[in-house]
């Protein structure tokens, strides 16, 4: 089969690569009727996150289960599933607790940038949906991966409640869909921060009730306004850089809540000025298995419709333009059809 390989900075390259095989007796094998280019995958892309070059690219995946190892006794080939960027098992203590990317067993799942692809773990990491999926669902499905699962993460790290005033730092795709969380956590007031009319347009139609276009201090101003000096209950920080983790601190009102999901690059904090925010901080990597039955039931019922954020579709093998798309911020989402 064919699939990416990220060779170097803006290095992308789509070239053949060896059929996934079970390796395991726990892992399956499934094709992928679509696949998509994370915000994440822009960081090793534009040389900023260092990895082993030559590596096949692509953590978000959804698809039909081709092939099972004989360890697998919960799923058979033929059905519809979706797993998280982290394979778990699902059975030890931190699965226990709902913190899957935390696994004792947690296993990064690459390669998925491709037609199909081999995932470890299989029973603990993916969840088949009780139906067959139709093609305008399959969007919503591939979000659900990963931004989908980290938005509302990002929302529940935040403690969103009924009635709060919830503030979004980061207009990427999990920004957005941060945003819809929030909403159906029951925020009262959503305020957004983004730059760009296109997400600012998104963020309103998936409840966003503000848009604040201002950054560092004056933001942090801009958000002091709009609370009556008070600050916000929830914030939820979807960026991971120094500017964008100090606003998420300094917008939350004592006693409130950051729920920070941007991977931290050259993220440093002061302890006295945490000490004396008196805030709560809790983030890390999305535990985006812990959500999936739900989330994927509401989709089915059209409660949420996640895979708005993809708004570039192309063909598999046009990936790198996919990327480039991405990392000059004309596209908010690529989705990949192989
Ligand atoms: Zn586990």
């Amino acid at each position: 089969m064919q699939g990416t390989v990220l060779y170097g900075a803006h290095d992308i390259r789509f070239e053949d690569l060896p059929e996934p095989t079970i390796q395991e007796p726990t892992d399956a094998i499934i094709s992928l009727p679509a696949t998509c280019v994370c915000g994440s995958d822009l960081w090793p892309y534009r040389g900023i996150a260092s990895f082993a070059a030559p590596t096949p690219m692509g953590h978000e995946y959804c698809g039909i289960v081709e092939e099972v190892g004989r360890g697998v006794t919960s799923l058979k080939r033929g059905q519809f599933v979706i797993g998280s960027f982290f394979a778990s098992d699902n059975t030890c203590p931190h699965c226990h607790h709902g913190y899957q990317t935390s696994c004792q067993h947690a296993t990064p799942v690459v390669g998925a940038q491709a037609p199909r692809l081999r995932v470890p773990l299989a029973d603990g990491t993916l969840v088949a949906t009780r139906d067959m999926p139709d093609a305008d669902h399959i969007p919503s499905m591939l979000a659900l991966s990963d931004v989908m699962g980290t938005g509302w993460f990002a929302a529940e790290a935040a403690n969103v409640n009924p009635g709060a005033t919830a503030v979004v730092v980061g207009d990427g795709a999990v920004g957005l869909l941060a945003v819809l969380s929030a909403k159906q956590m029951g925020a009262k007031r959503i305020i957004a921060m983004s730059r760009h009319e296109s997400r600012q347009k998104l963020a309103r139609e998936f409840g966003a009730t503000d848009i604040v276009t201002e950054r560092g201090n004056e933001g942090i101003e801009r958000i002091k306004e709009l609370t009556k000096g008070v600050g916000a209950d929830s914030v939820l920080e979807c960026v991971g850089t120094q500017e964008s983790m100090i606003q998420a601190i300094t917008s939350t009102r004592p006693g409130g809540s950051v729920g920070y999901v941007g991977v931290p690059h050259g993220v440093s904090l002061d302890g006295r000025q945490v000490f004396f925010s008196h805030v709560h901080l809790h983030g890390g990597p999305a535990p985006v298995r812990r959500y999936l039955p739900q989330l994927i039931d509401l989709v089915f019922d059209g409660t949420i419709n996640p895979g708005k954020v993809f708004d570039l579709v192309l063909p598999l093998d046009r990936v790198a333009e996919g990327y480039r798309a991405m990392d000059e911020r004309r596209a908010i989402k690529t989705l990949l059809r192989p």
